[in-house]
C-alpha cells in the first residue's frame, strides 16, 4: 500500500471510503436534460444591469451577517407568514445538512426519515451527520404509504422527516391530508421538513400553513426557479427553531455575489414566474406526447421534470446518450423505479429534440 493509501485508511472514515464519487457527467456538446435546470437566462438588458450591481458588490468585505435585505425580500415575495423567520443556505443542500447535523445527538442515535425513492441528499446528510436514515417505500403509484409512514414514525421516533413536495425523482405531489397526518403524528417529537424545491412549478405549498404546525419547516431554493448557479436555499419556520439551526450554519455561508444576484432576481421575480409558466405549458405538451408512445408509462408531474417507464431504461439511456441527449436513468435507484428515466422539461426546441431522439431510441 502506498503511503497516501495508508494515510487515507488511517484517517478517513470507512463509510466515506466505501462511497463511490458523485459522478456529474461532462455535458459539453449535450442537450442537458438531467439536472432540472431552467433552460432560460434572464433577458440581456437585465443581465447587463445585474452585471453593474455585481460590480458594485463589496468583494473585500465579509457578507453582512444578518442577510437582512435578501431575507426581507424572500419574506415579502415568497409568502412567508408574518412572524416566521428565514434561514439561508448555500443551496438547500446545505440546509438539509445543517438540520441533520442539528438533530444528530450523541447520547443515542437520532433517526432521519423520508419516503423512498426520494432525494439522495436526505440520506447522505443523515449518514454524514451520524444519524440513522430510515427510508419508507412509497406505494407503486408513488403516493405516500400513510399507514407505513405512521407505523415507522411510531417505531423509530424520527427527529427529522423530509417530505419533498413535489417529490424528486417521481415528480408527484403527495396527498396533503396524508402529509398533515404525518406532521401531526410527529408532534413534539419530530420536525417535519416540507421540501418545496419545485414549488414554482407546483402551485401548491405548505408555506401558508406554517402557523398550523409548530413542528413544520418549509424549505425552498432558487435553483429550479432558474438560478441553480448562485446556490441559494431558504428555510422558513418558527423563529425559536430556526435559531437553533442558525447555530450550526457556517456564519458567512451565502457569499456577497449570491446575495446581490438573489436580491436582483427577487426584484424581477415576475420574469422567472413567466419562465416557470412556459415550462409548465411545455410539461403538459411533453407529457401528452410521451404518453402517446407505445410501451411508455408517464407519471404525473407537478415539477419541471417528467419521470417515465420505458421497456429497457439502460438501452434507452445509452441510445439517447449517443444522440447527445443527457437524461437520468433512475432504474438502479430503487426497486419501484425499475426501467424508469427522468427528463427535465426544457425549451420547446430541446423538448422536440428529446422526443425525436427518444422515438428513435425506443425502436
Ligand atoms: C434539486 C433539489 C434540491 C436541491 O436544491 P439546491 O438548492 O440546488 O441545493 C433540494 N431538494 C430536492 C427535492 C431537489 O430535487
Amino acid at each position: 500500500m502506498s503511503s497516501i493509501d495508508q494515510l487515507i485508511a488511517n484517517t478517513i472514515r470507512e463509510d466515506v471510503r466505501a462511497i463511490g464519487s458523485y459522478h456529474v457527467p461532462d455535458a459539453s456538446g449535450y442537450i442537458k436534460l438531467d439536472a432540472m435546470e431552467n433552460p432560460y437566462q434572464l433577458p440581456e438588458a437585465l443581465r447587463l444591469e445585474l452585471g453593474a450591481r455585481l460590480a458594485d458588490a463589496a468583494l473585500n468585505r465579509y457578507p453582512v451577517a444578518s442577510y437582512r435585505t435578501v431575507k426581507d425580500k424572500i419574506r415579502e415575495r415568497m409568502g412567508v407568514p408574518a412572524g416566521y423567520d428565514v434561514l439561508l443556505g448555500n443551496g438547500s443542500d446545505e440546509l438539509i445538512s445543517i438540520m441533520a447535523t442539528a438533530v444528530a445527538r450523541q447520547d443515542r442515535r437520532a433517526v432521519v426519515m423520508a419516503p423512498v425513492p426520494g432525494f439522495v441528499m436526505f440520506y447522505r446528510s443523515a449518514q454524514f451527520a451520524g444519524a440513522d436514515f430510515v427510508g419508507v417505500p412509497l406505494k407503486p403509484d408513488f403516493s405516500l404509504d400513510r399507514e407505513a409512514m405512521l407505523a415507522a414514525i411510531e417505531k423509530h421516533k424520527p427527529s427529522l422527516v423530509f417530505l419533498a413536495y413535489p417529490n424528486n425523482p417521481t415528480g408527484n405531489l403527495f396527498d396533503a391530508d396524508d402529509m398533515e397526518a404525518l406532521i401531526r403524528a410527529l408532534g413534539e417529537d419530530g420536525i417535519a421538513v416540507v421540501d418545496e424545491a419545485y414549488q414554482p412549478f407546483a402551485q401548491q405549498s405548505f408555506m401558508g400553513r406554517l402557523p398550523e404546525f409548530p413542528n413544520l419547516v418549509v424549505m425552498r431554493t432558487l435553483s429550479k426557479l432558474g438560478l441553480a448557479g448562485i446556490r441559494l436555499g431558504y428555510l422558513s419556520g418558527h423563529a425559536a427553531l430556526l435559531e437553533q439551526f442558525e447555530k450550526v450554519r457556517p456564519p458567512y455561508n451565502v457569499n456577497v455575489l449570491t446575495q446581490v444576484a438573489a436580491e436582483f432576481a427577487l426584484d424581477h421575480i415576475a420574469i422567472l414566474d413567466r419562465q416557470a409558466e412556459s415550462i409548465n405549458a411545455e410539461r403538459a405538451r411533453l407529457a401528452a406526447a410521451l404518453a402517446a408512445l407505445p410501451g411508455v408509462e408517464v407519471f404525473p408531474s407537478a415539477a419541471n421534470f417528467i419521470s417515465l417507464r420505458v421497456p429497457d431504461a439502460d438501452r434507452t439511456c445509452a441510445r439517447l446518450h449517443a444522440e447527445k441527449v443527457l437524461i437520468k436513468n433512475l432504474s438502479k435507484m430503487h426497486a419501484l423505479l425499475a426501467n424508469c428515466i427522468r427528463v427535465t422539461v426544457s425549451t420547446p426546441e430541446e423538448n422536440d429534440q428529446f422526443l425525436t431522439a427518444l422515438k428513435a431510441a425506443l425502436k
